[in-house]
């Protein structure tokens, strides 16, 4: 990450970065990624795709979406797994998930926003606040979502900085909530049209829907094989696979990922795995993990535990559920999508009770021994949900630890006692 062969300090002044600090940025993600990735065994050889792409995470990535905005093209940012790709390329643009996931610029965040505001809220205007995220500067348009009471008005702050757009997300799943939200992505549509000056056609739908659910099928490949005992990928590299999964270039993206499942259904097969045998299989539950936030993976997986599934915002709920295909119509598919995207279970909807089917349907099918329920600090959504979710684990049989935490450093060895203990305990 530090090292590029090529020199991007021109790319990155004209969008405007704050060098410097952008430097120590890349150098501080460069060395984590180092010492939290590279040190692992015996890793499937297709997650050298995932440690190119980190390498250049700032660079060639970045060098592309500078290219085809260039050309003429847009680059839409997102922050929600609700906002639907597939109509942003559809529409001839780019889809970009923005990351929040690292402390920066909180002295000047905290000007804005109160202390006691979630880790990845703050993140976000601190990405912002200190020109450090280049696929920001990239985003010819930013789109936010009424979900949590925090984003939602932190959004209104951000919208100073940058062009942004808020789609009213209900939170209830009843058919009229549905109906609702139909007629936010027709609203999307126009805002898209006007920002790109394409129409979207029921052609160019079709085709985005079948894409992205080919990305979503890949990474059900790659997750599918850590069911196996032992599991042939860590918790880390598959994390960090859908993490990438959210800004990198789609049909490249999805070719590396079948390549990648490829290697892990053969190392299952052959009975190859990567935690050492008999390591403890945890499935962790709750608040998304944006890059580059790996800390309770690397907790996890250095304590000698080896984490089999995320149901979460960046696991399974990103690639578990396809839109329907068979849509003929832009009318047909509009129901498809706005079927599909809210039937993602998010603490933010009441009852959520579709969540606490998943994780303990996700425990059994990937043989967890144990839950670890993690929220983020001043994230009352999920830390509220926690009691529930804690409840139905053991009712179902399994331990659970609750985690909260943010992105600091700080609490790392008090986490790492807490999570030892609770694998001896397994
Ligand atoms: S946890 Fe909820 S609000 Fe956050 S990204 Fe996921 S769906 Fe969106
Ligand atoms: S982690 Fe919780 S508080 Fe933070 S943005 Fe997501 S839902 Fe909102």
């Amino acid at each position: 990450m530090s090292d590029q062969a090529v020199d991007y300090h021109p790319m990155w002044a004209e969008l405007g970065l704050d060098l410097p600090m952008h430097d120590a940025l890349l150098e501080a993600v460069g060395g984590m990624y180092g010492a939290t990735f590279m040190t692992q065994n015996n890793r499937p050889e297709g997650t050298g795709y995932l440690d190119f792409v980190m390498g250049e995470v700032h660079g060639l990535r970045i060098k592309e979406l500078h290219d085809f905005r260039k050309a003429g093209g847009k680059v839409v940012g997102t922050y929600c797994l609700y906002v639907p790709e597939e109509l942003i390329r559809a529409a001839g643009a780019w889809s970009i998930g923005i990351c929040a996931g690292a402390e920066w610029a909180y002295d000047q965040v905290e000007q804005i926003l109160p202390r006691n505001t979630c880790a990845l809220i703050k993140s976000m205007m601190g990405f912002k606040l200190g020109k450090v995220c280049p696929y920001l500067e990239e985003a010819d348009l930013l789109i936010g979502e009424t979900t949590c009471d925090g984003k939602k008005k932190a959004y209104e702050e951000l919208g100073k900085l940058q062009n942004l757009y808020v789609m009213e997300l209900p939170q209830m799943k009843r058919a009229k909530d549905v109906a609702f939200w139909r007629s936010e992505l027709v609203d999307l549509i126009a805002k898209l049209e006007e920002l790109t000056g394409n129409t979207i056609t029921a052609e160019s739908l079709k085709a985005s829907i079948r894409e992205v659910n080919d990305k979503r099928r890949a990474l059900q490949r790659v997750n599918a094989a850590r069911a196996a005992v032992p599991t042939p990928i860590s918790g880390l590299d598959s994390l960090l696979a859908v993490q990438v999964a959210f800004y990198d270039d789609v049909p490249r993206f999805t070719k590396m990922m079948n390549t990648l499942a490829d290697e892990l259904e053969k190392r299952v097969a052959d009975g190859i795995g990567v935690a050492p045998k008999g390591a403890k299989r945890v499935l962790i539950t709750g608040t998304p993990m944006a890059l580059p936030n790996w800390k309770l993976h690397q907790i996890v997986e250095t304590a000698g535990g080896v984490v089999v599934g995320e149901e979460m915002c960046t696991g399974s709920r990103y690639f578990e559920k396809l839109v329907d295909e068979g849509g003929a119509t832009i009318e047909d598919m509009l129901d498809d999508l706005a079927a599909k995207y809210l039937d993602i279970n998010c603490a933010c909807f009441t009852p959520n009770d579709g969540r606490l089917d998943d994780v303990v349907r996700m425990a059994r099918e990937l043989n967890a021994d144990g839950v670890i329920d993690y929220s983020l600090q001043f994230c009352g959504t999920y830390q509220i949900e926690s009691t529930a979710v804690q409840k139905t684990v053991r009712d179902a049989g399994l331990p659970v630890l609750s985690i909260d935490t943010d992105y600091s450093a700080e609490d790392v060895g008090q986490l790492s006692t807490r999570v030892e203990a609770f694998l001896e305990m397994l």
